[in-house]
């Protein structure tokens, strides 16, 4: 199942930035209390609203754990993980957690997986290297309907370290006119639309093309913002300090990296997956909203946005029944790390059928088996999939050998030949 070329219906993105602000996140102001907006790729005109410059996500996150944590109707299990979802008559009937010393059987007919992304499947990522997929597992592992698996968005722009996860430079840079060089200064984005403010597929192609032509990539900060570089983006600011880089007087050596991943767990607008009793939202659920390319800044909106539909339609869902019969085995812990180099290598930013297919012979066996790989390797299997089947090339998802759209090759064959011909496969 497929969707990637249309976004949903979606609204509330001024009404979600007020729950967050009466929940306590001090978003940027400018000079008179207003606001502050800023501009990112792929950006018509500056509509993101930021917390300390590049801290959005972590005064969000701040903001939100304080308010679960009050009230005492809310229980919150630290240090479980989910490791598999019970289902009983086609519905979920409980949770098998573990922690390092125990295991967890939580009977329940109502779970929501908000587990982030699949980064942590690359061996380069600005996720944290714990995001591999472990709810796509769960979900699929369960029986439920995943889509857009092969629309992983790679950021062009990460901290070219051997740290683990790379820092990210944020759009915003770009956005306050920081350039692409090479180490020549040449500045290769010029001739392109949009040039640095391309959509983030565009630039994350270009800077790929030319660090596979041999060249080194930097993001040029002097010009644009010079000694105003820490107090603009002071968290990533202290980042480069720690990597011995001062952006003010020196460009910022970057790299692509799998950074968001468009597909998941499919969910209607109440957020339900196709299993009854499962509900997901944020980046592990797929709605349709950023189609095959997420513009910056989009998912922290859509997660707040998606996980009150899914509020919603809990509250008003019937409780359900836990009853699970047989708890299952309890798998080993997941461990992606044979996976990263096979999925990187097949999966990245440019992609090409030969090495797919070379890679999905590779992790078929290893989802079968019952080692630590097995879950990272169900996953990186079904992206793997999806990019062999998707025989074109759309937002995020770039195959070599088709490199347009399907809609776009069709229409080449319209106006060529005067008649629709069928698409190549
Ligand atoms: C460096 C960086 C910068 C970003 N900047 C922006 C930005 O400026 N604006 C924007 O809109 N988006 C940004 N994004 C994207 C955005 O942060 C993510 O899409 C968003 O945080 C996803 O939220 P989430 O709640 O779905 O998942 P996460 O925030 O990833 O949370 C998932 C949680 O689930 C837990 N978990 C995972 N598996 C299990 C399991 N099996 N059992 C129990 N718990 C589990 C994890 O430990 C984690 O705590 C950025 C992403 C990165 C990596």
């Amino acid at each position: 199942m497929r969707r990637g070329g249309r976004a949903a219906d979606y609204g509330g993105g001024p009404a979600a930035i007020e729950t967050l602000l009466r929940y306590g996140v001090r978003f940027d102001r400018d000079t008179t209390g207003a606001l502050s907006l800023g501009l990112e790729a792929a950006h018509a005109r500056r509509r993101i609203v930021h917390a300390t410059g590049d801290g959005t996500g972590r005064a969000i996150m701040r903001a939100l754990s304080d308010a679960v944590r009050a009230p005492p109707s809310i229980t919150v299990l630290e240090g479980l993980e989910a490791r598999r979802l019970l289902v009983v008559d086609g519905a979920i009937s409980g949770v098998l957690a573990t922690s390092s010393s125990s295991t967890v059987l939580l009977p329940t007919g109502r779970v929501v997986i908000a587990t982030g992304g699949v980064g942590g499947l690359f061996l380069h990522s600005t996720n944290p290297r714990g995001a591999f997929g472990q709810g796509l597992a769960l979900a699929a592992r369960a029986g439920a309907e995943l889509v857009d698996m092969e629309f992983v968005q790679f950021h062009p722009t990460a901290l070219d370290t051997d740290a683990s996860p790379l820092t990210l430079v944020s759009e915003a840079v770009r956005g306050e006119g920081a350039t692409l060089v090479d180490e020549t200064g040449t500045r290769f984005m010029e001739i392109t639309p949009g040039k640095e403010l391309a959509p983030r597929d565009v630039v994350a192609r270009a800077v790929w093309r030319h660090i596979s032509q041999g060249h080194r990539v930097f993001l040029d900060a002097r010009h644009a913002l010079g000694s105003d570089f820490a107090r603009h983006f002071p968290v990533f600011a202290a980042s480069c300090a720690i990597a011995g880089i001062d952006p003010a007087i020196r460009p910022i050596p970057i790299r692509p990296a799998a950074h968001y991943h468009m597909g998941g767990i499919k969910v209607d607008q109440a957020g339900c997956s196709s299993l009854r009793g499962l509900w997901a939202c944020g980046e592990a659920a797929s709605t349709g909203l950023h189609g095959a390319n997420r513009l910056a800044s989009n998912s922290l909106l859509e997660a707040v946005i998606s996980a009150g539909w899914v509020a919603d339609s809990l509250s008003g869902a019937p409780a359900g029944q836990g009853r699970p019969h047989v708890a299952p085995a309890v798998p080993p812990p997941a461990d992606p790390t044979p996976i990263r180099p096979i999925l990187s290598r097949a999966a990245g930013v440019m992609r090409e059928p030969d090495a797919l297919t070379d890679a999905a012979a590779a992790l078929l066996p290893m989802a079968q088996s019952a080692g630590m790989e097995s879950d990272p390797a169900l996953v990186a299997l079904m992206i793997v999939i999806a990019a062999l089947q998707g025989r074109e090339s759309r937002g995020a998802h770039f195959r070599i050998d088709v490199p347009r759209s399907k809609a776009s090759y069709e229409n080449g064959c319209r106006s060529r030949l005067g008649r629709l011909c069928t698409p190549r496969r």
